[in-house]
């Protein structure tokens, strides 16, 4: 009996990871950090909005109806660099842990799920783009997603894009930390390999540039796995040059159709193929294989619907 009431106790405890009290310690907290009214950048689990936002941002299914896992004390949403800044110290000062998220798309649930109390940092309101076609650059604040990156980009130019993958929800913030593979890896290599400056929070709340963070930080976020080092606030980009005009073609072939006698000769001349003329094959084990490729590739959103 005893027992039981103990582990109830205990369950209890687990499940109630932050009490009122510091809820309202960790929004007035909060307010000491934020231009906008705390309220609409911390959601608690009280506030009409967090389930929207816990719903809204994971984009991995296997996750989103989970009821064993901890649900965030709080969701923030900083619009500007000094909330993340704040929520960064304030989750600090009251023992929760920082899980940030740009586009949700992390296979293994790490931007929304923890084991211990935590709070999501949901940049979903941080990303603007601005870019600079004087200078071929842009900045890009991580909660854009790349979809995004390349509409804006092609609204201001149609000879320059940026090299990153081809599912165009996916984040900046986690895309670009992981390295990023796309159609322009063969000519221009990961996005990583463009990105020239970024604006970095470390666990201390510090705001750093690549100056100030080192070049051996600078390496290591470019590449080294999202929610290593820091919160990459926004990346600063080099574009690269695109000719104006695409061609994107999708072959089909069912294995009664020669696929498997495609995909090995492919394999032999893909390296030797001309830098600028791109082809991924798919197999799958009802249609056969696809292969989907684009020449001299500007646009490489219109192959991932092809
Ligand atoms: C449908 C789909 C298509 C994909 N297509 C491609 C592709 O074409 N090419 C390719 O290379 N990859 C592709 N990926 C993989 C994708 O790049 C990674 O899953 C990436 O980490 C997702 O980033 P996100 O911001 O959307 O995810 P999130 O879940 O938000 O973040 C992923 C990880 O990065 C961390 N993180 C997020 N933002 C930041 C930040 N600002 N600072 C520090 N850490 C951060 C998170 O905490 C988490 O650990 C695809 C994934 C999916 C689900």
């Amino acid at each position: 009996m005893v027992y039981s009431i103990t582990l109830l106790v205990f369950f209890l405890l687990t499940i109630t990871p932050i009490s009122y009290g510091n809820l309202q310690d960790f929004a007035t907290c909060m307010s000491f950090h934020t231009t906008s009214t705390s309220s609409s950048v911390v959601h608690s689990q009280q506030s009409s909005s967090y389930a929207y936002l816990l719903q809204e941002s994971q984009q991995n299914p296997r996750w989103l109806n989970s009821t064993s896992l901890l649900k965030p004390s709080f969701i923030v949403t900083p619009k500007t660099q000094n909330e993340i800044q704040g929520a960064i110290l304030c989750a600090k000062k009251h023992g929760l842990q920082v899980r940030v998220m740009s586009g949700g798309h992390d296979y293994e649930g790490l931007s929304f799920l923890c084991k211990n109390p935590f709070i999501i940092l949901d940049l979903v309101d941080y990303r603007s783009i601005n870019i600079d076609i004087e200078n071929e650059t842009a900045w890009i604040q991580s909660g854009a997603t790349i979809g995004e990156v390349y509409y804006n980009i092609a609204k201001k130019s149609n000879t320059l894009g940026f090299p990153a993958g081809l599912c165009p929800s996916v984040g900046v913030g986690g895309h670009f930390s992981g390295g990023g593979i796309g159609t322009m890896m063969r000519k221009y290599g990961l996005a990583a390999d463009n990105i020239i400056d970024a604006s970095f929070v470390d666990a201390n709340g510090r705001i750093l540039n690549r100056g100030e963070m080192g070049e051996n930080v600078f390496w290591a976020i470019r590449g080294g796995g999202g929610a290593s080092f820091g919160v990459i606030s926004a990346w600063k980009v080099k574009l690269v040059r695109v000719p104006s005009l695409v061609t994107v073609f999708t072959i089909h072939k069912r294995l009664d159709q020669e696929g498997v006698k495609l995909v090995h000769n492919w394999q032999y001349i893909a390296s030797k193929l001309p830098e600028g003329l791109f082809i991924r094959v798919l197999i799958q084990q009802i249609d056969g294989v696809d292969c989907q490729g684009n020449v001299k590739q500007a646009e490489v959103l219109s192959i991932h619907s092809s």
